[in-house]
């Protein structure tokens, strides 16, 4: 089993696999009982005599006494701020308010929590150029070690290059402490890597993209990893917890490793983007991420076993494709989406997946290739095992259990393909003309 420290050792290396360099910009990644302990060392390494300690509330409570405990007893001066919000969001009020009170001689960010903080941390990190250590509250999405940060500004989900943090501490005895929810939106995260994994592959096949075996591996054996350790990981057992942080944080550094999303993410997380999209232009019910991307995943893949039986028939593609308006589309997209839609209809004037020729191209490459692609189906999960699986972890496996109505999951899975210039199952359903069938 590859473990993040060694593959950080062989960092930079050439790949035999792809011939290219792969580069994860993590410095340091420490998962263990107590491994928080060793922030003196590391804030001695980056010379930080200043360090910045950022919370909300949930994260305070869960880790505040522990890890200023730690600075304290080091002697080590801190300042520290605690976001006092209801449901702290990475938008411009919690990066405006944790840059507010960062006192100027700040020399090292340490974010205490998970997703948002470390999303905010990283931004902070980046803007005033110092190192940043997250200290991880949940092992509950594999963002820890990417380099951008999830954010929503202007009431839009945006995706902004920052930088990886320079170290991330996963303490199993402050992971312990995490709501078994997050731990099951981890998972989620994880499970969605079936997919990603299987149309990375696929888009290779049909787009000739860019893909490395290796890294596909990587990704792969730390979602074996994570999902082993899932029963365990849920009633809070401190080795499962681990073996989950660090497939996590693998899985993070993976698509550093890649230079692309594609190892982690698939159509399945932009099931989950749209409907995060819907919450803050309309207010719609959302979850954690990783739970949204562990149900997309389970519909995404009872879809893929629906396109198993199917044999692609390209008179048809031509005739569905010809009946296809996207004037009318657009204007879906946009009472579905709200704003969010001006930057899909945006991009589509410059990837153009909608050019009959550019369609037409993929169409006979699916076509001449269908074998192939059908190997890779194959390696899915089945359905079934997936859901049974879930069920067992208690992770919801249906979108109404989190309020999301039928209609409005099968409309999130028709727009997957408008997200971003990503090959994914709904775009292969809509050249071959049969997207309409599966919803
Ligand atoms: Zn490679
Ligand atoms: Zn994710």
């Amino acid at each position: 089993m590859t473990s993040v420290a060694e593959l950080m050792e062989n960092d930079g290396m050439l790949c035999p696999q792809c011939g290219r360099s792969h580069h994860g910009d993590l410095g340091k990644c420490l998962i263990s009982e107590g491994a928080a302990g060793e922030l003196p060392e590391l804030l001695g390494e980056y010379m930080a005599e200043h360090p910045y300690v950022i919370f909300d509330e949930g994260t305070e409570e869960a880790a505040g006494d522990y890890v200023l405990g730690i600075l304290d007893g080091a002697g080590i001066t801190y300042s520290r701020h605690t976001v006092r919000r209801k449901h702290p969001a990475p938008d411009e009020l919690m990066v405006g308010e944790v840059f507010m009170r960062c006192p100027p001689d700040s020399d090292c960010i340490i974010a205490v929590g998970s997703g948002v903080l470390n999303d905010t941390g990283k931004i902070l990190a980046s803007q005033k150029h110092i190192p940043q250590v997250t200290v991880a509250t949940a092992p509950s999405m594999d963002g820890f070690a990417s380099a951008s940060s999830a954010m929503d500004i202007g009431g839009l989900k945006v995706s902004l290059d920052t930088k990886c943090p320079d170290a991330v501490i996963g303490d199993t005895a402050i992971l312990k402490n995490s709501p078994v929810h997050m731990i099951r939106s981890g998972i989620g995260d994880m499970l969605a890597k079936y997919v990603s994994l299987a149309e990375w592959k696929i888009s290779h096949i049909i787009n000739g993209e860019y893909y490395c075996p290796r890294v596909a591996d990587l990704v792969a054996e730390s979602l074996r990893r994570c999902v082993d350790s899932s029963e365990k990981a849920v009633e809070k057992d401190p080795r499962a917890l681990s073996d989950l942080m660090g497939g996590l944080v693998l899985s993070g550094l993976t698509m550093n490793y890649a230079g692309m999303s594609r190892p982690a993410s698939g159509g399945e997380h932009y099931i989950s983007h749209i409907i995060d999209m819907r919450h803050l232009e309309f207010g719609t019910p959302w979850d954690l991420h990783g739970i949204q991307c562990g149900i997309s995943t389970l519909k995404v893949i009872r879809a893929y076993e629906k396109l198993r039986t199917y044999r692609p028939d390209p008179v048809h593609a031509e005739k569905a494709a010809a009946s296809f308006d996207y004037g009318t589309w657009s204007l879906k997209l946009r009472s579905f989406l709200g704003r969010s839609a001006d930057v899909l209809i945006e991009n589509e004037k410059k990837e153009r997946k909608y050019d009959p020729d550019s369609r037409r191209k993929r169409t006979s490459r699916i076509v001449a290739e269908w074998d192939r692609i059908l190997k890779v189906i194959d390696e899915l999960p089945a359905s079934d095992d997936l859901e049974g699986f879930m069920k067992k972890i208690g992770h919801p496996t249906e979108f109404s259990e989190i309020g999301i109505s039928r209609e409005e999951e099968d409309t999130a899975f028709l727009m997957t393909k408008d997200i971003r210039d990503k090959y994914v199952l709904s775009t292969l359903l809509w050249d071959l003309g049969i997207i309409d069938e599966f919803v």
